[in-house]
């Protein structure tokens, strides 16, 4: 069978593939033969399809191989995960605003700081005009 990547739930380990007649198969990370990075939508894959022994679940996709990846922007732009440096998952870091302005990004799994964001244009100048104060009065006289 040939089919598409419908979605690929990857912390989760699973997703669907959308067959070409519209029908979706369940495929988990396991069923996965090959691949360069985890599916995504709008995959090419290739499949044996193992009926459901359950009436109300789904037929399974298995032997799943990704014959093209789709690499286009348009997949791939919205995925902005990267891998948490302490526990090493990966996450869409939680955003921390202080008075309204991004400081840092905590991973949502063990809070870890992922990045500090650089310091805006109002608190370099109120940074750099407390250094000039600070050194006008040790050095001014
Ligand atoms: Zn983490």
């Amino acid at each position: 069978m040939k089919g598409k990547i419908k979605f690929f739930k990857e912390q989760e380990g699973y997703g669907f593939i959308l067959g070409e007649k519209g029908e979706e198969y369940y495929f988990n990370v396991h069923d996965i033969k090959s691949f360069e990075r985890p599916p995504r939508m709008g995959d090419q894959a290739e499949f044996n399809v193992k009926a459901s022994t359950s009436e109300n679940k789904k037929d399974k996709a298995v032997d799943v191989v990704i014959t093209k990846a789709d690499f286009s922007e348009e997949n791939n732009r919205h995925d902005d995960r990267i891998t948490c440096p302490n526990c090493g998952r990966k996450i869409v870091p939680r955003l921390v605003t202080n008075q309204g302005q991004a400081e840092k990004s905590l991973c949502p799994y063990c809070g870890a700081k992922v990045k500090t964001f650089p310091m805006s244009y109002v608190q370099w100048g109120v940074f750099v005009i407390l250094l000039l104060v600070f050194l006008i009065v040790k050095f001014g006289h």
